[in-house]
């Protein structure tokens, strides 16, 4: 049984003190809420505040990414120390913005999951297709490349430790999520892909988040998928109550 992970990702909204604001608003809707694990990604200068409020709570604080140098002349970059440094527990790497916006290539996501691991961060690794290329029947072939490229080299065991968010560029705050059975195939396929890549337990033990407009509406429908292990919430994470209806699916 894997058990599931609803988590959060700020992209670059909220301020401190937005951040306590948040923090005191849903907690007290995930007291009780045992039957996942819950992340929030939050900006690199709240990072601080949002350790300390989520302080004593089922609730841990991720980065949305990261350099995978240990320190240096890398202007700035936010190393994998100074992270655990500030608390944190995850970390974001190679979510569709950083890809598309920033030049986030598989080569990069691979150092920077090797280097997450180094310190025990974990990964919250996301891989998606582009809207042109699900037209072009091209969805599996693209999630492929990103996976062998994106953990080439880890172990079986460095797999094991590893998150996974499939993500289809299509539907990351469009409104347009993808449909259960959508998201359940591809799920399956990249579950099909650990198992070639780095066999058993680490394929059926592997959690899959399935990330693109998810809201306190479609949650439901999602995570009844077999291969759905959990969600990665963007836009509906930044409110406490909708965050918290999610979660407490
Ligand atoms: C995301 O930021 O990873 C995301 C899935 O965003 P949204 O939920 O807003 O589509």
């Amino acid at each position: 049984v894997r058990r599931p992970i609803i988590a959060g990702n700020w992209k670059m909204y909220k301020t401190a003190r937005e951040t306590v604001e948040f923090f005191e608003q849903f907690k007290p809707l995930v007291k009780i809420s045992h039957h996942c694990d819950i992340v929030i990604a939050a900006p690199f200068t709240v990072l601080v505040d949002a350790v300390k409020a989520a302080e004593g709570s089922n609730i841990a604080i991720a980065a949305q990414d990261l350099f995978w140098e240990a320190e240096g002349a890398y202007t700035g970059e936010i190393s994998p120390l100074m992270l655990v440094d500030v608390g944190c527990r995850y970390t974001l790497v190679g979510h569709s913005e950083r890809r598309q916006l920033f030049g986030e290539t598989n080569q990069n996501v691979n150092k920077k999951i090797k280097a997450a691991l180094s310190v025990n961060l974990t990964p919250i690794v996301c891989i998606g297709e582009m809207l042109e290329e699900r037209e072009a029947n091209q969805t599996q072939k693209v999630i492929q490349t990103q996976f062998l490229e994106g953990f080439a080299g880890l172990t079986a065991q460095a797999f094991s430790r590893i998150i996974l968010a499939y993500e289809p560029v299509w539907a990351i705050g469009t409104g347009r999520t993808a449909t259960p059975e959508i998201a359940g195939e591809v799920h399956e396929y990249i579950r099909g892909l650990a198992d070639a890549s780095f066999g058993q337990p680490g394929a059926r033990n592997l959690r899959i988040l399935y990330g693109g407009s998810v809201k306190p509406d479609n949650i439901k429908g999602l995570m009844a998928q077999a291969h759905v292990d959990g969600a990665l919430v963007g836009g509906a994470s930044l409110n406490a109550d909708s965050f918290g209806s999610i979660v407490n699916f």
